[in-house]
């Protein structure tokens, strides 16, 4: 979901940059047509734009009013959900920190498994029976953190066990258990099958010992592989690892030996992600500091992106979205493709964001805060969005972009909206600029244009946003398309 985090890069830059400059959605009246443009007569994997950006939650919508908060919530609920759904429960806590995350919050000590497993037991009851939790099916739940794995082998099962109780899991319901192959044990695992999961995300981001451990990962390649042959043994689930390029030090040898080592192990799929830094991570500060050389620039993390399309198109792996790849038909990847298009999330646990029917919600993230509303038979809700009226037309326009192409004419036909007429200018620059193509009222990125997906996919929302919201844009897009 759009906070805590799912089996997405946990990173992002500290600020949006485009074109040297900090990148801000133009306010009314400040619109220009070039703050959406790509570079052009330049490489376009490498130079199109001069970072990526990050992306804004929640597709839009206004920030309700505190006092309403509880109302809403309250009106919220009593709405059966339709259409896909998901659910996300956060566990917070992590063993170590690894020097390039932004999301670490709080060290586990064994002593907090059954508290915390407790509490979200009881926020799951909160709305036991309220129709937007209680009916129409949930398509995939995620365990998601911080580190699921962490938890005790006896928590695991019961927390599984309990959102099978508490949640009106689709027959065919991914069940996804996140987490890192450290203290990963067989009575853990064992406790996961137990519980119904049926498909794990490791985060094993690179398998060079030296890599691993010098970003504060602990267990080295062996124990690493060992752990994946051993979870793949039971033959019970899904297995798919995240594998991260652009650490210092990670050569594109090392980069296409990762992914190599993660074919070889015949796992059911992987997520090839891009390091982004955070100046306040020990990482950032590190290399700020000078006692670790820098990461890859974006020219080489391009290079590094180009080279794993190539490699895993060669082994006839095929893309579920443009970072994720499978080998079997076994994994879905069904939670992370959901929850970036228009599905229902409900979600649990302190920081934890979810949405329904386009009202996205965010948890409380202080976890004492979050646990005190619990232990009051609250809803631990800080912050309400009411959706803009073009939600579902902005999510799925990120949903096609994820998947590396947009059909202009079937959105037309949803949504009423003249797609391919508003945004000819700004395609036509990025055509020009070497990011897509363009035929058939279909716009299909190229390699470079998968590569800048987040700019892609966020600045065409900001357009649209912008274009559909303001009335007093509308003049200035068709100067700008000559109509
Ligand atoms: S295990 Fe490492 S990467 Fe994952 S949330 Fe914890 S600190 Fe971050």
């Amino acid at each position: 979901m759009f906070v805590a985090k799912n089996d997405e890069p946990k990173f992002a830059f500290d600020a949006p940059r485009m074109n040297g400059k900090n990148f801000v959605s133009p306010a009314k009246g400040q619109w220009s047509m070039e703050q959406y443009f790509a570079r052009e007569g330049v490489d376009p994997l490498r130079y199109a734009f001069e970072g990526k950006i990050a992306v804004h939650p929640g597709a839009g919508g206004k920030r309700i009013q505190p006092s309403m908060v509880e109302q809403t919530l309250e009106d919220l609920s009593q709405k059966p959900r339709t259409g896909l759904s998901v659910a996300y429960i956060h566990v917070p806590f992590c063993e170590t920190q690894c020097l390039y995350c932004g999301f670490y919050t709080k060290a586990y000590g064994k002593e907090q498994s059954a508290q915390y497993v407790d509490a979200l037991i009881r926020e799951m009851q909160l709305w036991d029976g309220r129709p937007a939790q209680s009916q129409g099916p949930v398509h995939a739940v995620y365990f998601g953190g911080g580190t699921p794995t962490a938890l005790e082998a006896a928590d695991l099962e019961r927390l599984l066990k309990a959102v099978r109780t508490y949640l009106p899991l689709a027959n065919d319901c991914e069940i996804t258990v996140e987490g890192r192959l450290h203290h990963f044990n067989q009575e853990k695992m064992e406790a996961c099958f137990a519980g119904g999961a049926n498909r794990f995300s490791l985060g094993v981001q690179s398998f060079s010992t030296e890599i691993r451990q010098s970003m504060g990962r602990l267990a080295p390649r062996e124990a690493v592989m060992r752990g994946l042959e051993t979870l793949m043994g039971y033959g019970q689930a899904a297995v798919i690892v995240d594998l991260i390029y652009g650490f210092p030090n990670q050569s594109m040898e090392i980069w296409l030996e990762d992914i190599q080592t993660a074919m070889d192990l015949e796992l059911d799929g992987m997520d090839c992600y891009q390091l982004n830094i955070f100046s306040q991570t020990p990482l950032g500060k590190a290399i700020r500091e000078g006692r670790m050389p820098p990461a890859a620039d974006i020219p080489m993390q391009s290079s590094m992106f180009a080279a794993s399309v190539e490699k895993l198109q060669k082994a006839f792996y095929y893309r579920l979205s443009l970072t994720h790849w499978a080998r079997s038909s076994r994994e879905r990847n069904l939670y992370n493709q959901y929850v970036k298009g228009s599905a229902n999330c409900l979600a649990f646990g302190p920081g934890a964001g979810g949405n329904l029917a386009g009202w996205f919600f965010i948890h409380q993230n202080r976890y004492d805060a979050w646990l005190e509303h619990v232990n009051s038979g609250k809803k631990p809700t800080a912050m309400i969005m009411a959706p803009s009226p073009h939600f579902y037309l902005y999510r799925a326009v990120a949903f096609a972009l994820e998947h590396g192409w947009i059909d202009m004419d079937a959105l037309e036909k949803k949504f009423g909206v003249e797609l391919s007429a508003l945004l000819e200018p700004l395609l036509e620059q990025w055509q020009r600029a070497g990011l897509v193509a363009v035929s058939e009222k279909k716009a299909v990125l190229t390699l470079a244009g998968q590569f800048w997906q987040v700019n892609i996919s966020q600045l065409m929302q900001d357009f649209l946003k912008h274009y559909l919201e303001d009335s007093e844009l509308t003049g200035r897009v068709a100067d700008a398309s000559g109509a």
